[in-house]
């Protein structure tokens, strides 16, 4: 399918997902906004590759998730907004007792308040161009739980309610809103987990990545980036017009067990 003439807005898009369905997009023709809160030449950067590339527009725009104004800034910046996929996040594992207070604030704020801050500037947005898609990138733990991860887990049910409301509130219109699911995907933020796994288990990487991190996810396999952005693409196209305010998992049977 095209996208050409859609801009589609990616938060936290410089690495793992967020990057993978950038460059979906652009492959499908969207004109793409990367962001994360850096600012470096390297974030630019792969802007400038992915345009060069694809041959369509990209830019990045620095703006921190975890502050309200600057998440706004960032739609408000890129001035037009057709597809907002609300992707960054942020992960931190320590029992309820234990968990940092300033780590719940930041889960909560990056992963789920961010949403609301881009979803209620981008909708006015997607009004006025007659046309609009919220894809909030969710999790297999917005729909169960784990130990250790009460602000993340939280967060994601927290994401998967919001994605119900928009699209209740938006259901007469020719936008939608809906919520990806994936189980794990090899990205930094899992990789990141690995080595203190391995230390706690005294197991081997391969060890932690069958028995540990995919212990629940029955294929055995890590979901792909691209397949994300695949399943982005769907939410975009004219098949997926009725499909709102709704789940799509993305987990290998995880949600089936
Ligand atoms: P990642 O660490 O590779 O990417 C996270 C992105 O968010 C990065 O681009 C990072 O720069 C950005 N980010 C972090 N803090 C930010 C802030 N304050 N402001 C702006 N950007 C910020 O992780 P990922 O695995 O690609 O995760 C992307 C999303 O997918 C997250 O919401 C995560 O919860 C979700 N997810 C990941 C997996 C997985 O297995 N990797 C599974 C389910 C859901």
């Amino acid at each position: 399918m095209s996208l050409k003439g859609k801009t589609a807005i990616i938060t936290g898009s410089n690495s793992g997902i967020g990057l993978g369905i950038a460059w979906e997009m652009a492959r499908a023709g969207a004109h793409v906004v990367l962001n994360s809160f850096t600012d470096n030449d390297e974030d630019h950067a792969l802007a400038e590759k992915i345009a060069k590339e694809t041959g369509t527009e990209a830019k990045y725009i620095q703006a921190d998730m975890s502050k309200g104004d600057q998440c706004r800034a960032l739609i408000e910046k890129a001035g037009v907004c057709d597809i907002l996929v609300n992707n960054a996040g942020i992960q931190h594992v320590a029992p309820i007792d234990q968990f940092p207070v300033a780590k719940w604030d930041a889960i909560i704020a990056i992963n789920l308040t961010s949403a609301f801050h881009t979803t209620a500037v981008a909708l006015p947005m997607m009004r006025k161009a007659g046309w609009g898609r919220v894809v909030n990138i969710a999790s297999a733990h917005g729909l169960t739980a784990s130990p250790f991860k009460s602000a993340y887990v939280s967060a994601k049910h927290g994401l998967v309610g919001m994605t119900k409301v928009v699209a209740l509130e938006t259901a007469e219109e020719p936008i939608t809103a809906n919520a990806i699911c994936p189980g794990y995907v090899l990205t930094p933020l899992v990789e990141a987990q690995i080595p203190d796994t391995m230390k706690e288990y005294k197991m081997s990487r391969e060890e932690v990545i069958r028995n540990v991190l995919l212990e629940r996810q029955p294929s055995k396999q890590f979901a792909t980036v691209e397949q994300l952005g695949g399943v982005v693409e769907f939410l975009c196209s004219s098949a997926a017009d009725q499909i709102t305010g709704t789940t799509i998992s993305v987990d290998g049977g995880w949600t089936a067990l």
